[in-house]
């Protein structure tokens, strides 16, 4: 039997992110990098040098005519959507940062035109990946906590130095914890719980780190279909805070704990009449999971993790959030899905 062809990317964005993770992933996963695009040739340059990858472009239509199968894109979040379009239209899957886009509106635009164009489109929303967080998914699914009552979301992190810049500076590139963190906290939640938020309320902080009017910190609270309540707490300037993903039920809690990173560590307690007691977790790269799962469906089989509509869904929850901090009042999610 023949291997398959490897799935050919191009890199949309000379990102930290890419460097410190997605490279990596897509190498891990069998996947060939062709190119990267950066907004400047020489930063472009030298970052393809630097990365191994054979060839740099400031042009996306000379990137897309690169016989690619997918693109990555990780540019800042206000260049998602044309850059979405524009691979859409040259038949390329489409693997797309969160926030996918700067409003609902766009991001529809974008699941649509991946829809019409018959392409792949993915959101890369990694937490969903971890083995921490499919534990304690697959034990709330299975009834070991009885009925869910609450879930609470510790997210809170400090922005490392060398990412302070458009996240607390630039509202034009979607700066803010909300559409940075909160998304990810609305994905993983709807993930471990199995359906979707309904109404948020949250107050918004401007903790010090943060330029005037944008927020570097939040805490709210989402009311789920069911009647589940899940706090959440997210911030860019708390240094010594621990992160966790809890849920609570009617028989048990399960409990993760250093769990909402980048990286495959944490644990998972299940607690319970009968004690408490480590769960299984085998630590996997979260992103050569998401990597993996995207390239089976650009080959026809199964979907992304996550998917573009799962990207609209994590949006409008961290928008309703945004909107709740604005007027002081509970918020609807309505992802128009
Ligand atoms: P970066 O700040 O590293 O890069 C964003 C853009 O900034 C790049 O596209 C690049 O432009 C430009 N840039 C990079 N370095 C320089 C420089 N030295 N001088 C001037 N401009 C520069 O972004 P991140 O990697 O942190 O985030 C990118 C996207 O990925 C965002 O949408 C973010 O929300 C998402 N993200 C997702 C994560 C996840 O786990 N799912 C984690 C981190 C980020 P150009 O490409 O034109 O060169």
């Amino acid at each position: 039997m023949m291997a398959a062809r490897p799935v050919r990317w191009g890199i949309v964005g000379a990102t930290t992110i890419a460097r410190e993770w997605m490279l990596g992933a897509i190498r891990e996963a069998g996947g060939e990098i062709v190119s990267v695009m950066s907004s400047d040739a020489g930063r472009g340059k030298a970052y393809a040098a630097e990365n191994g990858i054979p060839d740099s472009t400031t042009d996306l239509s000379a990137l897309l005519g690169k016989d690619l199968d997918a693109v990555y894109i990780a540019t800042t979040n206000e260049k998602h959507k044309a850059q979405t379009l524009a691979a859409a239209k040259a038949g390329v899957h489409v693997l797309c940062e969160k926030p996918l886009a700067m409003s609902l509106a766009d991001a529809h635009e974008m699941v649509a035109a991946c829809r019409a164009a018959g392409v792949v489109m993915g959101t890369n929303h990694h937490l969903r990946n971890a083995s921490t967080i499919r534990a304690i998914r697959d034990a709330v699914a299975d009834g070991r906590i009885g009925k869910p009552l609450f879930a609470r979301v510790f997210h809170a992190v400090y922005l490392p130095v060398g990412l302070q810049g458009w996240r607390i500076k630039d509202p034009a590139a979607g700066s803010g914890v909300v559409m940075d963190i909160t998304v990810h906290d609305t994905d993983t939640l709807r993930f471990a719980l199995g359906e979707d938020p309904v109404s948020v309320t949250a107050f918004t902080q401007e903790g010090g780190l943060s330029g005037a009017g944008i927020e570097d910190g939040v805490m709210g609270v989402m009311r789920f279909g069911s009647g589940v309540l899940a706090q959440f707490h997210d911030a860019f300037t708390t240094k010594y805070a621990s992160t966790g993903f809890e849920v609570h039920g009617t028989d048990g809690s399960v409990i993760g704990v250093n769990c909402m990173t980048q990286r495959p560590v944490g644990d998972v307690l299940l607690r319970d009449a009968s004690g408490e007691r480590r769960l299984e977790v085998v630590p996997e790269n979260l992103y050569v999971r998401s990597v993996t799962a995207f390239q089976n469906a650009v080959r026809g089989e199964g979907q992304p993790a996550a998917t573009g509509e799962d990207g609209v869904r994590s949006m409008a929850g961290a928008i309703a959030a945004l909107e709740s901090a604005r007027t002081g009042r509970a918020v609807a999610v309505e992802p128009g899905l």
